[in-house]
């Protein structure tokens, strides 16, 4: 275990009040929030259950509790929080639901599933084509959910036609989702928010269990996460939060970096460490790292230094177009793992947009290089898991209608789309679920016989299969399901190869599995889940891991630089330093030009020990080859701690000669 250095120790240490941690990347921010723990722990004698630590990602807070279980007797760490902010405020309303209004077994609709609702709304209320202002409307009652500002006040503060418009279609979405017995994504942390500000017992409860409070990434924070801080900590203000503004990267989503200073406004007694020691970076990446971010303009000074050696020059390599880009990224990791004895997990390369993964991807396979891609690809968003998800949303809540929908007609039950349409004319009309109104529909519906038979059968069973799953062991019933549904053969039928299949089925199985381990992990202890807690714990990471994924076996990590935050690795590359890429075309419109220098500050320091910048002298887009310009970033950074390289000379060819005898070699190595 590292030493920790003077500065670290005392934010480790102070424990007297409210505490705030502002230093640049890589200084040991995260270090102070597990170490913390330890020392709440062992030396005041706080129990782990009375602790939360809160960070943005899952992988993040993974990390974390593993961090804290090494250093922690697993004895002591029981009922300790680390998490999420959305697991935490999940939560909170999994105990407090009735206070909410909410039944149990409530759901949570992912992005897509609001997105759905939102498009009928919007239909319904006369919009021709919902397309481009579907996404609109969709980020403003994010953002204003963000912001706490519910529908009346949106609506009576709405600034113009478009505004009042998106009001009225919140409203309705809102009951809508109430109807539904569901909360979407901002929710999760808007309506503890909005208990707690209302019901002083429930606060009360929640100030009592936590007794100190850690978080981490403080920058990127929004209003509604701070103010579930605020409520929390109370005048007590038991709290270390730590953050870099410099990494501040959310605004689009609603962060606030000024909530740095709100802390200090409304914690007069806030006390601040700095800390400038970098310990992760090689002198000339720190510099670089540095040199880039004085350009942009500075609330809080932050010098950081480091006394690793100054290390190799950071790399820009120009390359053709972005066939040539890829390839070269490719054939650069093969290169240095064969001469340095590397692992495939030591590298990683970063991108401003998922797309520029794809391409990535396919040279990988070709040189067989094995790799991990965070959001996109991820376990849920197969969509055998996508219908088994939906399954098991429907059984423990039967009003969730967008996993109704999904599965209604998976496999075939042969329900037209007129028979649903008059279904959910039938429930919109009595705001009630469509798998309510099927128990009410009575004959004076126009919806076909045959149809309603057939919707009337799935009801029954989806209702007699609830019944089991709650009176008896829930594994096997959730197994019979799957026979009962006969999806093997439907995957069969729906599947380009039996392997195929196969193995889309086993992924099934996999999640099954992952259902049995949640429910042995805590049992007898008070951690013990119940089938419905399981399962609703299991689509909150699904919603998660659209964007992140786990896994730790020996792969190149691909990541966009919005999912790099807080992690690093010997080896990085980031891609495609042209204008309009990084930074980004929309930033470069708005005129947002800091966020998107904090983001290659972001990229800069995840390297530890090398940093290589590629760029396409031509790109495609549209199908017509473009010239590229360089990114301004390249500018910034300090000519003396640059090696350009491929000045025009990089052609595909010789470079894919190169990259074969590469592997050849490697292969040799091996012994293959
Ligand atoms: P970021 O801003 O990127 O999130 P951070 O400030 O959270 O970075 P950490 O991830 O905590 O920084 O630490 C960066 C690296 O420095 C880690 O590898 C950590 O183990 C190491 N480190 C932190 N403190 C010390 C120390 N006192 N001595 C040696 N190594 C340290
Ligand atoms: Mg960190």
């Amino acid at each position: 275990m590292s030493k920790l250095n003077p500065r670290q120790s005392e934010a480790v240490r102070y424990a007297d009040g409210p505490l705030l941690v502002l230093a640049g990347a890589g200084s040991g921010k995260t270090s102070v929030i597990t170490r913390k723990i330890a020392y709440l722990i062992e030396q005041l004698g706080i129990p782990g259950r009375h602790i939360a630590a809160v960070t943005f990602t899952n992988k993040a807070a993974r990390e974390m509790k593993e961090r804290v279980g090494r250093i922690v007797d697993r004895k002591l760490t029981r009922g300790l929080i680390v998490s999420t902010f959305h697991n935490l405020g999940l939560n909170m309303i999994r105990e407090e639901y009735s206070h909410l209004g909410y039944h149990p077994g409530f759901s949570i609709f992912d992005a897509e599933d609001a997105k759905a609702l939102l498009q009928d709304l919007m239909l319904n209320a006369g919009s021709a084509e919902a397309g481009d202002e579907l996404n609109d409307v969709q980020m403003t009652i994010s953002s204003w959910k963000n912001a706490l500002r519910g529908p009346a006040e949106a609506l009576s503060k709405a600034a113009d036609e478009r505004e009042q418009r998106i009001a009225l279609i919140y409203k309705k979405y809102n009951e809508y989702l109430k109807a539904y017995n569901a909360v979407d994504f901002d929710d999760l942390i808007l309506l503890p928010v909005q208990l707690f500000r209302t019901n002083p017992e429930v606060l009360a409860k929640w100030r009592r269990k936590i007794r100190y409070m850690l978080v981490d990434e403080y920058q990127d924070t929004n209003v509604c996460q701070y103010e579930l801080v605020k409520l929390l900590v109370a005048e007590r203000a038991a709290f270390t939060v730590v953050g870099d503004d410099d990494q501040s990267i959310y605004a689009w989503r609603g962060a606030r970096p000024e909530n740095l200073v709100q802390l200090n406004e409304d914690f007069p007694s806030l006390k601040i460490v700095k800390l400038e020691q970098n310990y992760r970076s090689t002198g000339r990446i720190l510099r670089s790292a540095n040199t880039v971010i004085a350009n942009n303009p500075h609330v809080f000074e932050k010098a950081l230094w480091s006394d690793h050696t100054i290390g190799e020059e950071l790399r820009v390599i120009r390359c053709r177009n972005e066939d040539a880009e890829t390839e070269r990224v490719a054939t650069e990791i093969l290169d240095q793992k064969l001469k340095q004895g590397l692992e495939f997990r030591d590298f990683a390369v970063l991108y401003r947009g998922n797309h520029q993964a794809r391409l990535l991807e396919m040279k990988l396979q070709a040189y067989q290089i094995p790799y991990r891609i965070s959001g996109g690809q991820s376990f849920f968003s197969k969509n055998e898991i996508k219908d088994a998800m939906s399954y098991l949303r429907l059984l423990i809540n039967p009003d969730d209608d967008a996993a109704f929908l999904r599965v209604v007609n998976v496999p075939r039950r042969e329900i037209g789309p007129r028979t649903l349409e008059q279904l959910s004319h039938y429930a919109r009309a009595r705001n009630v679920s469509l798998f309510k109104s099927l128990g009410d529909m009575g004959a004076e519906t126009h919806v076909a016989e045959k149809g309603l038979d057939r919707l009337r059968r799935f009801a029954h069973w989806v209702d007699s299969t609830c019944e089991r799953l709650h009176s008896e062991d829930p594994i096997p019933v959730i197994k019979q399901l799957f026979t009962d549904i006969e999806y093997e053969e439907w995957l069969h039928q729906h599947s380009g190869t039996p392997k195929q299949a196969e193995r889309r089925m086993e992924n099934i199985w996999y999640l099954v599995e992952s259902i049995q381990r949640m429910l042995d992990d805590g049992k007898g202890t008070a951690d013990e889940l119940g089938i419905e807690d399981a399962i609703t714990k299991l689509i909150l990471r699904d919603m998660m891991e659209q964007r992140e994924e786990d896994d730790d076996s020996d792969k190149v990590q691909l990541l966009t630089l919005h999912a790099s935050k807080g992690l690093e690795f010997p080896h990085v590359f980031i891609m495609g330093l042209e204008e309009e890429i990084l930074p980004h075309r929309s930033s470069i419109e708005e005129g947002n030009i800091e966020e998107e220098r904090r983001l290659m500050y972001v990229g800069i320091t995840r390297a530890r020990e090398t940093l290589t910048l590629t760029y396409a002298a031509t790109r495609k887009q549209y199908g017509e080859k473009i010239e590229t310009i360089p990114s301004r970033f390249l500018d910034e950074l300090p000519e003396e701690d640059l090696r350009w390289e491929g000045q025009g000379d990089l052609d595909v060819e010789a470079n894919q000669k190169k990259g074969k005898a590469t592997l050849s070699a490697l292969l040799g190595d091996l012994g293959a």
